[in-house]
């Protein structure tokens, strides 16, 4: 097996790099830093995304015939590689852009393609997915938001929690239960919900990094057209666990900066002076270093099995699951790490002067959440026993 890029791969990779290198955004100034907060950084990242976008590297990965670049899944991950290894984001509307585009594509009705995607790719339209419950989360099949069919509308009544990006978003990926009496994974439907109509109300959640990402929505006798429906009446659990699917994809591509977080504590140690030498020259740390390394490998190696399968057109499987859970595991792991080479330095705040380059801090308050979204750590482990290695159920 031959796991190097092709001549053409690495081509492509230059010419990403350059458009990169010439296009990124420039370091946030002085005041920018006094005044940073997420609003900021939101209109950062929108102007970034515009950006990309007019260069033509929104939806890599999404079919030429819905605004997309059509790339091959190799061309996304040198795309991600090459993003992460300047440390820009992907810009905004991630989460339609991985989960709600790929379901459309897979569920909507022609008029919903036309009517939606274009405005995702493009950021025109924001959209958010609204998944959890108070009373579930990691067993989805549990929701109990009701919607009802009353002529040619739907009308909702109940909560959502942990929505990210609700507060921003125009429009929600809703999962439903639209027949109460049948069994849970039967009753439920997917909708197409405006987050401007009368009855939808967003309070966002502070989190412990003290960002406030994600929300709770109430909804009140919101009323959705009937054509807002995704994919059959009560087979919305077959769109849940599709677009759950794409999502761990794209958690364990998006993230995958591993590599990148390695470098950062590799240089790092080169440069932080820890009891009379470098860091870099201390065994504990070198030998920890070199175990990241080890993970590192281990998880692209095995990312490409994941990937092998989309490049032969298959869906996203439970070999997801692996992707994600390493992931966000050894990202978490990395990030707490630097807090050994950065010791009191660590706790400063990004406002600070004293602060050390690259928002450790935020990142380790941050990396927890990884491992929670998109199903937990102890769920993904579930799938890869009952699904892969064929385990009986716990
Ligand atoms: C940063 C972030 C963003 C998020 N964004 C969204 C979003 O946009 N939309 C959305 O709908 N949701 C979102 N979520 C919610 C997320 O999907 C849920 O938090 C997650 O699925 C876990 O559900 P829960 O919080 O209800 O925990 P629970 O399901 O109550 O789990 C509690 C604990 O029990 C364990 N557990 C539960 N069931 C099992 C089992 N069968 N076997 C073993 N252990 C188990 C879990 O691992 C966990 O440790 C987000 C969460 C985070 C952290």
């Amino acid at each position: 097996m031959d796991f190097n890029y092709s001549p053409e791969q690495e081509a492509y990779r230059q010419q990403v790099r350059a458009w990169l290198e010439a296009n990124q955004p420039p370091p946030l100034t002085p005041e920018e830093k006094e005044r940073i907060d997420e609003d900021l950084l939101w209109e950062r990242n929108k102007r970034w995304h515009k950006k990309l976008y007019e260069g033509g590297w929104g939806g890599l990965s999404w079919p030429k015939e819905y605004g997309g670049r059509g790339a091959t899944f190799i061309e996304q991950l040198i795309f991600q590689q090459e993003l992460a290894r300047l440390g820009q984001p992907m810009g905004i509307n991630v989460l339609g852009i991985i989960m709600t585009g790929p379901a459309l594509m897979q569920w909507g009705t022609d008029e919903q393609k036309a009517r939606y995607l274009k405005p995702i790719l493009m950021a025109d339209e924001i959209w958010c997915e609204g998944m959890s419950e108070p009373g579930a989360g990691s067993d989805l099949a549990s929701i109990q938001t009701r919607a009802e069919l009353v002529g040619d509308e739907f009308i909702i009544n109940g909560q959502k929690v942990w929505t990210t990006h609700a507060h921003r978003s125009d429009f929600c990926q809703l999962f439903v239960r639209t027949d109460p009496n049948a069994p849970k994974h039967k009753g439920m439907s997917a909708l197409l919900v405006d987050m401007h109509s009368p009855g939808v109300t967003v309070q966002p959640l502070k989190q412990i990094s003290g960002d406030a990402e994600f929300n709770e929505i109430f909804f009140e006798d919101v009323r959705v057209p009937k054509q807002n429906l995704l994919g059959p009446l009560n087979r919305g659990w077959e769109v849940l666990v599709s677009t759950l699917m794409h999502e761990r994809f794209g958690i364990s591509e998006t993230i995958g900066g591993a590599d990148v977080i390695l470098a950062q504590l590799v240089e790092m140690a080169k440069a932080i002076p820890v009891n009379g030498h470098t860091a870099a020259k201390d065994d504990e740390i070198r030998q920890q270093l070199a175990q990241f390394a080890i993970e590192v490998t281990a998880k692209k190696y095995n990312g490409l099995r994941a990937l092998t399968r989309r490049l032969k057109g298959l869906p996203p499987s439970a070999e997801s699951s692996i992707g994600k859970l390493v992931s966000t595991e050894l990202s978490q792991r990395m990030t707490r790490f630097a807090a050994r080479i950065l010791g009191a330095y660590v706790t400063l705040e990004r406002k600070s002067p004293f602060a050390p380059d690259g928002d450790w801090m935020r990142r380790i308050l941050q990396a927890e959440s990884l491992t929670i979204a998109g199903g937990t750590s102890s769920v993904q482990k579930n799938m890869i026993g009952e699904r892969i290695l064929q385990l009986p159920k716990g």
